[in-house]
């Protein structure tokens, strides 16, 4: 933890925020590790909710007070790939890490374009769910999209509970969480599961056929990113059905004739999460879903220290950090 001087406006379009609450991901865990390198002494964080501070001259959809949610990922809405709805893959886009969100303060570019006001000011019990939608449920929202889950489908979540949220908003009447972890078992059915695969691999996927009749699940998500859980998202799939993926396959090794062979359709990649936040502000604020159920920490950002070592060592899944 170390002192920093203030953000500031260096764009008219940015906005500089208060930071309400931040967390802890799974991808912080790499330069943690020592996976990542790092030049030196960097900034971290890439989930944020806070309150406007300041905005740019040209920042006209939010204003100073206002309660934001954002994704992270920054960027305008102008080029033709924003306007096909795949804004983390934006030419001009500013990825938050860069920024660093575990913090006071942070400066948003694109602020109009990235920043969503929720319809007033949130109370404290909702603000753990809406800083859910910044990453984890929208990265769940748009695997469960990709997968193209929907009303009468069966749905395999391989890996991660707060996905099946998502997989149960959009319709699916089965649910089959595909996971060894207790606690993500556990999550998995609090978030509306109907079944719980334990086995790996190929007897992980031969227990989700036999729970489809034999066929496969029409659509399946993929959130862990490894070699096994790829090949077992596929394989656990039907012929003509859809594979979500979002879990970051870093080092996972894929055959293409695997894939040929199965017949299944594979979409994915960095969560445009900014396409689905207006929706998932919504429902959080009609109380209609909580994922706040993903934190299983909440630690002051002076103790982020204790929360990297806390998911580090599998103590916590996913820890909050208060401001
Ligand atoms: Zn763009």
């Amino acid at each position: 933890m170390e002192e920093r001087e203030d953000p500031q406006i260096i764009d008219p379009t940015d906005a500089v925020i208060r930071i309400t609450a931040s967390c802890i991901c799974g991808s912080d865990l790499w330069p943690y590790r020592g996976l990542a390198p790092l030049p030196g002494p960097s900034q971290i964080g890439h989930e944020y909710v806070g309150i406007v501070e300041q905005t740019g001259a040209q920042v006209a959809t939010v204003k100073p007070g206002d309660f934001v949610v954002g994704p992270f990922v920054a960027s305008g809405d102008g080029c033709e790939i924003c306007q096909a709805g795949f804004r983390s893959y934006c030419p001009n886009r500013v990825e938050m890490p860069t920024i660093g969100t575990q913090a006071e303060k942070a400066r948003i570019p694109f602020a109009d374009a990235t920043l969503i006001a929720t319809p007033g000011q949130p109370g404290a019990e909702l603000i753990p769910s809406l800083l859910a939608c910044s990453d984890v449920l929208g990265t769940g929202w748009f695997a469960a999209v990709s997968a193209q889950d929907g009303p009468d489908k069966s749905v395999a979540v391989v890996g991660d509970g707060a996905v099946g949220r998502a997989a149960k908003q959009l319709g699916a009447d089965r649910i089959i969480a595909v996971s060894r972890h207790p606690e993500r078992q556990k999550l998995a059915l609090e978030f509306g599961a109907t079944d719980v695969v334990a086995e790996r691999g190929e007897d992980g996927a031969a227990h989700v056929k036999e729970l489809t009749g034999g066929y496969g699940a029409h659509s399946t998500v993929e959130a862990v990113g490894t070699t096994e859980s790829l090949r077992q998202a596929i394989h656990a799939t039907r012929p003509g059905g859809n594979v979500g993926y979002v879990g970051v396959p870093v080092g996972a090794q894929l055959d293409p004739m695997e894939l040929f062979a199965s017949g299944v359709q594979l979409a994915g990649g960095v969560a445009p999460v900014r396409r689905f936040l207006p929706e998932l502000i919504q429902l959080v604020w009609d109380r209609k879903i909580n994922p706040d159920k993903v934190f299983d920490l909440t630690l002051p950002l002076d103790d982020a220290a204790e929360g990297y070592k806390a998911m580090d060592e599998r103590q916590a899944i996913k820890v909050l950090l208060t401001t």
